[in-house]
């Protein structure tokens, strides 16, 4: 058996769910915080635990140049090299090799590029991702794709959909199944409905352990992003899970799931930690404003975390403005925390059959915006 997906509940297409791994279980929706170079930055493992968190991200387009998947694999693995004894998700690194490498080339084979670190050239095939991705001992896998570029003409989203297929075929081939490790596919198909069905419905006649929509969140706007996913999501099999790559904002999250995501992962909330920013149930929140010079209550009263329940707003935007370690630290836990929480929240409402009422609510004391100042 690979790793495995129980639905447990449903609220109209939302769902809460439990995924299996090798290394512990899952409870859907869930928030991957990413830990792209084995360190959610920031954040020491037990901490990004303590937040609810119980899967994380890591990059293999990152690990593969530096330290290196092999050195990994001999180290013991990733779960062991940073002390995360917790599910692990790995991308395929196709999007970071498109986004960061230079002098990439893609051809029918897979992509060459030069290392941004050094100049190195490395090739990247779908069976080499699968084998990075093993030797990382990644709980879940993820078939090498083209992220597709927007805005992309039909004409060429339809080329590009087609090669990630073709790859797909090829990850699927190169993927030993093993117990409690499961290789998921990827749609792609730009902003075309029709490509993406296609995509859809090709993908789950190869059969994969969950399926992810990518290429999505990378400029089309959120009533684009729900379009497509209205469009995939009711042709993707129901016991399996669902991942929206790359997404993103809670009221992005909270729109997802309604449309039947269980799985997401973003680096907003890690890297607004360390840009003073916070997500609040009142919306989102810069420390550096000088609202909260004198300020001695907490940056967000419904919440649990340390910086919250420790300390005052008038600390963290002191810590903030003055540069300090601390800050980071503080308000990437608290991010975490809040989407740990809103996740954990969503889970509880649909298992009571009120997830609309509970959106509503998040959104609503959103938009009331934060607390007036002092
Ligand atoms: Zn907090």
């Amino acid at each position: 058996m690979t790793a495995t997906f129980e639905l447990r509940e449903t609220d109209g297409a939302a769902r809460v769910g439990r995924l299996e791994t090798a290394h512990g279980a899952v409870e859907t929706p869930a928030f991957m915080p990413v830990g792209t170079a084995a360190t959610v930055k920031a954040m020491r493992p037990a901490d990004v635990a303590a937040t609810g968190a119980q899967i994380i991200l890591a990059n293999t387009y990152h690990l593969m140049l530096r330290p290196g998947a092999e050195r990994v694999a001999a180290l013991g693995g990733l779960h062991r090299f940073m002390d995360w004894p917790g599910p692990i998700l790995t991308d395929s690194g196709g999007f970071q090799v498109m986004s960061l490498a230079k002098l990439r080339e893609i051809d029918a084979k897979g992509v060459t590029f030069r290392s941004h670190l050094d100049g190195a050239r490395y090739e990247l095939t779908p069976e080499r991702s699968v084998e990075i991705q093993r030797l990382l001992d990644a709980d879940i896998s993820m078939v090498l794709d083209e992220c597709t570029p927007y805005p992309a003409t039909p004409d060429e989203a339809r080329r590009s959909m087609e090669l990630s297929l073709a790859w797909a075929q090829r990850s699927k081939e190169a993927f030993a199944a093993r117990p409690g490790y499961g290789l998921f596919g990827i749609v792609q198909g730009s902003v075309y409905p029709e490509l993406r069905r296609a995509c859809a419905e090709a993908l789950t006649a190869i059969g994969f352990d969950g399926y992810a929509v990518g290429g999505l969140a990378v400029g089309e706007g959120q009533a684009t992003m729900f379009e497509m996913l209205d469009a995939t999501v009711p042709l993707l099999p129901a016991d399996r899970p669902r991942y929206l790559m790359g997404v993103g904002k809670p009221a992005d999250l909270l729109g997802a799931i309604r449309r039947g995501i269980d799985l997401f992962d973003c680096v907003l909330p890690t890297r607004s930690g360390r840009t003073t920013q916070a997500f609040t149930r009142r919306g989102t929140v810069n420390l550096r404003n000088a609202r909260h010079l004198d300020d001695p209550r907490p940056l967000d009263e419904g919440c649990g975390c340390t910086a919250c329940t420790r300390f005052s707003r008038a600390y963290l935007h002191h810590l903030a403005r003055a540069g300090e370690i601390l800050g980071p630290m503080l308000l990437t836990e608290h991010n975490l925390r809040y989407y740990a929480d809103l996740m954990a929240g969503a889970r509880r409402a649909i298992g009571e059959r009120r997830f609309e009422v509970f959106a509503g609510g998040v959104a609503e004391a959103e938009a009331r915006g934060d607390i007036p100042a002092m």
